[in-house]
């Protein structure tokens, strides 16, 4: 596998069916960037463009993606940053600190598309919480 270290955008109308590695293509009509992962195993990553997910920054024609790419739902697990058509490498990460990110994730996609039941099910464990903290406290 030969690991990628630079991106050169594509601005498409549509996503290609057979991306080619090295390149970032980003559809603005469907608000959607899609590269094959950097690390060479050929995984598709798909990076919405929206406020809960990447922004794209355009400057004198190279790219930038952040927040980072961190593709944790692959087996390869790599995490880097698109910078100015740059690929740069990240540590690899804790698990806990994947998982911290995934909580994130959820919690902004939350922010976006309310639940009304996913909070008051959240609110019925945190009340339960607290009554079984005073049943302790009680109970002494
Ligand atoms: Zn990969």
């Amino acid at each position: 596998m030969t690991r990628i270290d630079q991106l050169s955008p594509e601005f498409v109308e549509y996503i290609p069916e057979r991306p080619a590695p090295g390149f970032l293509y980003v559809s603005k009509r469907y608000a959607t960037a899609l590269h094959l992962c950097c690390c060479g195993c050929g995984s598709e990553v798909v990076t919405p463009l929206n406020p809960a997910k990447w922004h794209l920054k355009e400057d004198g024609g190279t790219v930038s993606l952040s927040p980072s790419i961190g593709n944790w739902s692959f087996p390869c697990q790599s995490h880097y940053w698109i910078k100015g058509n740059r690929v740069s490498w990240a540590g690899a990460m804790a698990p806990e600190v994947i998982a911290a990110v995934k909580a994130r994730d959820r919690r902004d996609a939350a922010a976006l598309a309310p639940e009304p039941a996913g909070f008051l099910s959240r609110l019925g464990r945190v009340l339960a919480r607290t009554l079984s903290k005073i049943g302790n406290w009680w109970r002494g």
